[in-house]
């Protein structure tokens, strides 16, 4: 496969790039149309790790398009930014072949929009920094929850829990639902932002118990699109491993107060802090672990869309 760096030094010279976040690369097709390319870079608590998770953007992709196509007719009035996953036709006639296929694997192209600047979390179950503030206060995003709840309980309905987005290099914080609604700056805006996200989440933890998996969490990202009176439109990649915590639902159970095992980021996540290595920067990721990390992205993907994970993806 191509490295993402040759890629994107290509792919760069073919289409404008407008911005690379941790994870993915994001190019202009059209004043109106982003070719939205994930890479196979992997991020823990807010640092990018030195190596990847090969097959991991292509992963990501296939998932979220998933989704894309799953969500709108399960979520009443829901709107999403996937248009397709072809390439534009500029990028055919300038890149060799077999860079074209590895990018298109990782690629979808997008309705370019206003992003919304919070990160619109949902948690059905307290985990995470959910579980940490908790232990502290009695709250989650400053809710006052029951007292006497254990670490991964599922809670009597999924909250809403935002955190800001923060610029590059900084840490997303979480806020209340009350700071993210000023942050957000419109009232209606806001709320429409709180019944898609909790709606999203409550249709597919049910898709996810279906397949044996408990949906602890997720974050969307949402984004306005102007010209049509500012609908507000899912974007981003959505319930993926990098943005959701998925847990086995046959030991769920067994393992309340504790750790929970998981299809998704939390192995890394414990591995650097087993290591010492929660937020420090250029960390080489040992080769078992990057392993047992695309397994565990693997068995989400693969349990969720009912379909085997191609030769192909990775
Ligand atoms: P961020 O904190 O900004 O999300 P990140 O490192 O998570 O940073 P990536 O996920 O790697 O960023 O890159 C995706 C970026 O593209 C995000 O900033 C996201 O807000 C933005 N984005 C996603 N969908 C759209 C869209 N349809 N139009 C414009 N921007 C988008
Ligand atoms: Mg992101």
């Amino acid at each position: 496969m191509a490295s993402t760096a040759v890629v994107q030094i290509e792919l760069g010279g073919a289409l404008t790039k407008v911005a690379s976040g941790k994870v993915r690369d994001l190019f202009a097709v059209d004043d109106k149309t982003l070719l939205f390319v994930a890479s196979d870079r992997i991020s823990a608590y807010d640092v990018v790790m030195e190596n990847g998770i090969p097959g991991k953007g292509a992963l990501l992709t296939a998932l979220s398009i998933y989704w894309f196509r799953y969500l709108p007719s399960h979520v009443p009035g829901l709107k999403t930014h996937f248009i397709n996953n072809s390439l534009p036709s500029a990028l055919e006639s300038s890149l060799d072949a077999s860079v074209l296929a590895s990018i298109s694997r990782r690629s979808m192209q997008v309705r370019r929009l206003r992003v919304i600047p919070i990160e619109s979390i949902v948690r059905g179950y307290i985990t995470g920094s959910g579980w940490s503030e908790y232990k502290k206060s009695g709250t989650v995003h400053g809710i006052p929850l029951p007292t006497g709840l254990i670490e991964g309980q599922k809670l009597a309905t999924p909250l809403w829990t935002p955190s800001t987005k923060a610029e590059a290099g900084e840490k997303d914080e979480n806020i209340s639902p009350e700071r993210a609604r000023t942050v957000i700056g419109d009232a209606a805006i806001a709320a429409e932002v709180e019944r898609l996200s909790i709606s999203i989440y409550t249709v597919a933890a049910k898709r996810a118990e279906e397949v044996g998996i408990v949906l602890a969490d997720t974050k969307f990202e949402f984004g306005l699109d102007e010209e049509n009176g500012n609908q507000v439109v899912l974007i981003d990649e959505v319930l993926t491993p990098d943005s959701s915590r998925f847990w086995p639902r046959d030991t769920w159970e067994q393992n309340l107060g504790g750790q929970q095992p998981s299809f998704d980021k939390q192995y890394l996540r414990d591995w650097l802090t087993g290591n010492g290595l929660k937020g420090k920067e250029a960390v080489t990721v040992p080769e078992e672990v990057v392993s047992k990390t695309a397994e565990k992205y693997r068995e989400a993907f693969e349990r969720i869309t009912g379909a085997k994970l191609s030769a192909e993806t990775s």
